[in-house]
């Protein structure tokens, strides 16, 4: 920094000058004379102490003349800085001119300038808290004192923002004081506003600083000030800026100050002035009531919401931890609350369990850049367990677009395994025989129609069986319903259990079952469906009384022509004929509709 002491005005002198060269940013006619008379008036302003002797009227309107002019109604603030401190006053409205001069210039847009210049004509005010002092000490200030003086820039900016002053403009007076390469060097915009006006203010506000008279040292030259300001180009200054300035200073400027003059005098209407102020009163507001009862509805619904939300400023500090995220993260809102959010405050990871880092934090990464950001990551669940949430950090800003902070959504995300287990269990649920646990009758017409076209696709021979259990009537009267349904079931393991790999069984309906085998042709498959006959004739059953069951078969080969429908017309053929035939036998349909074979 080219002078500390200076450009944080620690202590400027406490008998300003308005030296007549370089650096007063006004010209010398016509309004611009009014200008100089005004600044030169400055001097005349009472202090404090003085208050009491009688004040001319018409000095008090010079003094207030201009900074009402161009600040409306918050020009009381602009007062209280003036008789708390009238060098810093004085300095802030010499600025003010110069950094329109320069706007005004550069062709600055309006909105730009307009906030520009209420922020440079504003930009010392916290120099009100700060105590008299250490504001008026005429010698090197002590590091406790170095101390109070640097919260002015903080006190300054809790005054404005109280004063409802635009988010626009105290991102002005924020990043101004930040320094080049510490605040803005990376950030294209301050809020909404590109940061050239905070870095045009830095410059200006540092250059009359300098060429001031301060009460530790005299007045430095333009020239050597602007060499100061050239040398920390680039650090502390927008190198850029600097030598565009030090363009326009050696071009001189006069020409514009007679129009900034001209505007804030003539020309800014008065809703202008006092837009940035009047919004806070705008009839469009909610009224007090209407604010608070909107409040008490958005904590309830805060609060009982199942997904967590975090409310953040604009540097991931908590300010609002919900029941939500406490119940996902077993954190509560005193433990977290003034803390920041970041990845290690969350035991955030990324798919493959790797810790994130503070810059791959997606709420600092929607800060920044300004933009909703959703992001699923892994968090410690309040059981300590791994937990995936979805990460949603939406960036809340002023009507100004200044950025406040975010709010983060947190959602738990549905688990894979468990989708997977959902999915299983759906396709299940539609695919399978509830009672027997083998395929139903929709699963058996998709598959007799897949099952059927990749073995003619491959020349490759398939058979169907089609069973069905014998005077099952009888059954279901002599022992009942539920013995009945143990029958089925029974049938239904029997069948399973003497299946190939590639077979498939499906319940087709009531005591009926339909077997597809594949890569077998009609003799084996008859085979087969002897063998499972016998099986089941065979067996026992202790819920009918130790009695068996017995069924019937038929069975068909597929055909080169075949459709689902001609082979199970056949099979049901077959399966008919084994009834009629006595039952309890298989009976095989070769290539027509005749049989082939019969098996008792
Ligand atoms: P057939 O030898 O000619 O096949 O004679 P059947 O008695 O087995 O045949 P029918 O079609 O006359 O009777 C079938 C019976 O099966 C009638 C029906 O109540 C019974 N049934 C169908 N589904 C179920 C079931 O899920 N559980 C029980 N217990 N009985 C069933
Ligand atoms: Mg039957
Ligand atoms: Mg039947």
């Amino acid at each position: 920094m080219p002078d500390s002491q200076a450009t944080s005005h620690a202590s400027e002198a406490a008998q300003p000058r308005y030296p007549a060269a370089a650096p007063s940013l006004v010209g010398a006619d016509g309004q611009v004379k009014e200008i100089v008379s005004l600044l030169r008036s400055l001097d005349n302003v009472p202090r404090p102490s003085d208050l009491s002797k009688n004040i001319k009227r018409d000095t008090r309107c010079h003094q207030t003349h201009l900074d009402t002019a161009r600040l409306g109604i918050a020009s009381g603030l602009f007062s209280a800085l003036r008789y708390k401190h009238r060098p810093s006053a004085d300095h802030s409205l010499r600025v003010a001119l110069g950094c329109s001069s320069w706007a005004t210039m550069l062709g600055l847009p309006t909105d730009q300038r307009d906030a520009l210049e209420i922020a440079a004509l504003l930009h010392d005010v916290g120099k009100i808290g700060v105590p008299d002092p250490v504001l008026t000490k005429p010698s090197r200030l002590l590091p406790e004192e170095a101390m109070l003086m640097a919260q002015h820039r903080q006190i300054g900016l809790a005054i404005l923002s109280n004063c409802g002053v635009p988010e626009g403009v105290l991102d002005i007076i924020r990043l101004a004081s930040a320094g080049y390469a510490e605040g803005n060097l990376e950030q294209p915009h301050c809020g909404t506003l590109p940061a050239i006006p905070s870095r045009m203010l830095a410059i200006v506000d540092a250059f009359d600083a300098m060429t001031s008279e301060q009460v530790y040292r005299p007045a430095k030259s333009p020239e050597r000030a602007l060499a100061e300001l050239i040398q920390f180009g680039g650090t502390q200054f927008d190198d850029s800026l600097v030598k565009e300035f030090n363009q326009i200073f050696s071009c001189g400027q006069n020409l514009f100050a007679k129009q900034v003059t001209q505007r804030w005098l003539h020309q800014l209407p008065q809703e202008k002035t006092n837009l940035p102020w009047k919004a806070e009163n705008n009839d469009q507001m909610p009224s007090i009531e209407t604010t608070q009862s909107h409040q008490l509805f958005e904590e309830k619904l805060i609060n009982n919401m199942h997904d967590g939300v975090v409310f953040v400023d604009n540097q991931s500090r908590i300010f609002l931890w919900s029941a939500g995220v406490e119940q996902l993260t077993g954190l509560s809102a005193g433990t977290v609350g003034g803390h920041l959010l970041t990845p290690d405050l969350l035991k955030m990871s990324d798919d493959a369990g790797k810790p994130l880092s503070d810059k791959q934090c997606p709420v600092v990464q929607s800060i920044r850049r300004g933009t909703q950001n959703i992001q699923r990551v892994g968090i410690r669940g309040r059981n300590g367990q791994r937990i995936n949430i979805d990460l949603h950090t939406i960036p809340v800003r002023t009507q100004a677009g200044g950025l406040l902070g975010a709010t983060v959504v947190l959602r738990e995300a549905p688990n894979e395994t468990s989708l997977e287990k959902k999915y299983r269990a759906l396709h299940a649920q539609v695919t399978k025989d509830a009672m027997t646990q083998v395929a139903n009758r929709a699963e058996f017409d998709r598959m007799l129609e897949s099952f059927l076209e990749a073995h003619l696709e491959t020349r490759r021979p398939c058979s169907l069986i089609m069973t069905d259990i014998d005077h099952f009537k009888n059954i279901n009267d002599t022992y009942g319903h539920p013995a009945g349904d143990e029958a089925i079931i029974a049938v239904a393991h029997l069948l399973k259990s003497t299946c190939h790999p590639g077979d498939f069984v499906a319940r087709y309906g009531g005591e009926e079952f339909g077997v597809l085998l594949a890569d077998c042709h009609n003799d084996t498959a008859v085979v087969r469906a002897n063998d499972i006959r016998k099986q089941l004739a065979s067996q026992k059953f202790s819920f009918l009384d130790n009695h068996g069951v017995t069924a019937s078969f038929g069975v068909a080969e597929s055909q080169v022509d075949d459709t689902p429908q001609t082979i199970l017309r056949r099979a049901d053929q077959a399966l008919l004929q084994a009834k009629n035939q006595g039952r309890n036998q298989v009976v095989q349909f070769g290539e027509c509709e005749k049989p082939k074979n019969v098996f008792c």
